[in-house]
């Protein structure tokens, strides 16, 4: 038998990169790839990247030029860009970098079994279209190998929100949702694969609506049938926007025992001015209602969001709103970002806030974030969580694990395995991460 060739990944950006990653490797796992770790080791190395801020390509063009020496030592290593870069960029990467032997895009992973025979060939192989089948179904079955106790599935991709700063719609292309019985198929065998946690992922996950036995399913739909599956004991889906939160996506927070009470729920901006100019069609009002509502039927519910500060035209007073909002939501976690003006979308045409007011801004916020983060954190010391154990902490004899509320969780000197879930008094919290005692 012939030694398997060697893939080496690099995933930047999202969760849906992540999931496209493993599915890229299984694709290719069926023309005799097996994954390494290091670049220096493979006969294919894949760069799966992303584009939502600024500089994106310019990276990828630096960590290409980096594998010169390697393809100079060894010609038959294969050199391919996938992800948003790719399907933005297309043809230009390998105009500027000849040693890219295979560019595909996000909606093309399908394909990759015939672009990596066309480079086997010795000719280049490029992909960048969003064609009618469904990638989906043409990647092969998922393998049964025993796996982790988390999983991502992506559900849905696609974006027709079109908010002014974003490449996404253009990226990853229309909204599109995945027939929910292919989705329950896949549930089920990763659950089989050892998987008790599922991360239901889309652009807009919430906005979902896939093929159902009577006709399109919301995603509360979906997250009820997946609450059937013996075995699979936690669901979460990110990332949600306020718009979609639809009544029965809220309600079953409070009534569906496996759908975790953490969500993700971007706001972007507390500046009604911006929140237009942004064409997010919401107001700060109208998400702090939503969470109110979200709140009521899941008390203990921790939020997490996404922030852009320093879009076109945001002033002190429309970034003050911004803190008001922060103030009254209190996030678990979030994300804070500076503008980054994307060639294309209709904020880049417009007067750009003054980077270092804008550096500002984003330090005060972060700032605020932090404080709320920590205080959350520690407040559920003397609590007892559930934690879903991964994977075995740094020191000797500690396993760490997920709680309910997504906080990191490490606990020394129980006798614990990987997919274990246990309640867990926590003892302590640190910079990022709680300790806490098996009970
Ligand atoms: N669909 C999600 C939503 O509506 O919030 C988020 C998708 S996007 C991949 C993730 C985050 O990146 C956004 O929520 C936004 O905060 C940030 N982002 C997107 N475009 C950006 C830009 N041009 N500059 C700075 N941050 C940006
Ligand atoms: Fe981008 Fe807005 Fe769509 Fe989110 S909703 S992916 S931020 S366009």
């Amino acid at each position: 038998m012939s030694e398997p060739k060697k893939l080496y990944i690099k995933t930047y950006g999202c969760q849906m990169n992540v999931y496209d990653s493993e599915r890229m490797s299984e694709a290719l796992g069926g023309q005799g790839y097996v994954e390494t770790q290091s670049p220096e080791d493979a006969d294919m190395i894949l760069l799966n990247t992303c584009h939502i801020r600024e500089k994106a390509a310019e990276k990828v063009y630096s960590e290409l030029g980096r594998f010169k020496g390697l393809k100079a030592e060894k010609p038959d290593l294969k050199i391919g860009v996938a992800g948003c870069v790719a399907q933005a960029e297309g043809e230009e990467i390998m105009r500027r970098q000849p040693l890219v032997d295979l560019v595909v895009g996000p909606q093309s992973y399908h394909r990759l079994p015939e672009l990596e025979a066309k480079t086997r060939a010795g000719e280049k192989a490029l992909d960048t279209d969003f064609p009618e089948e469904d990638k989906f179904e043409k990647l092969k079955n998922r393998p049964k190998a025993k796996r982790g106790p988390t999983a991502f599935l992506t559900v849905q991709e696609g974006c027709d929100k079109f908010c002014a700063f974003c490449v996404v719609p253009y990226t990853r292309g229309a909204e599109v949702s995945r027939p929910a019985d292919r989705i329950l198929r896949e549930a089920q065998d990763l659950v089989e694969r050892g998987v008790r946690e599922i991360t239901l992922l889309g652009q807009n996950v919430n906005a979902y609506h896939g093929a159902g036995p009577d006709g399109d399913m919301t995603l509360a739909g979906l997250v009820w049938e997946l609450n059937k599956i013996d075995g699979l004991e936690r669901i979460r889906f990110t990332t949600s926007h306020p718009n979609d939160m639809t009544d029965d996506l809220i309600e079953a927070h409070g009534t569906c025992e496996k759908l975790m009470p953490y969500l993700h729920l971007p706001v972007q901006s507390g500046s009604d001015k911006i929140l237009k100019r942004m064409n997010r069609s919401h107001t700060a009002e109208s998400y702090l209602r939503l969470i109110e509502r979200i709140r009521e039927a899941r008390p203990d519910i921790l939020m997490s969001g996404d922030f852009i500060v320093g879009f076109p035209e945001e002033t002190e007073e429309d970034f003050q709103a911004t803190l008001d909002l922060v103030e009254q939501v209190r996030y678990g976690y979030a994300y804070s970002f500076k503008y980054s003006t994307r060639p294309g979308t209709p904020a880049a045409e417009r007067p750009q806030v003054d980077p270092q007011e804008a550096d500002d801004r984003l330090q005060r916020l972060q700032a605020l974030i932090t404080r709320h983060q920590r205080e959350i954190q520690d407040a559920m010391v003397g609590r007892t969580v559930r934690v879903l154990f991964e994977k075995p902490g740094r020191l000797a004899g500690q396993m760490v694990g997920k709680s309910e509320y997504l906080h990191a969780v490490h606990v020394s000197g129980a006798d614990l395995s990987a997919g274990d879930l246990r309640n867990v008094r926590i003892t302590a919290s640190g910079a990022n991460s709680l300790a806490g005692e098996v009970l």
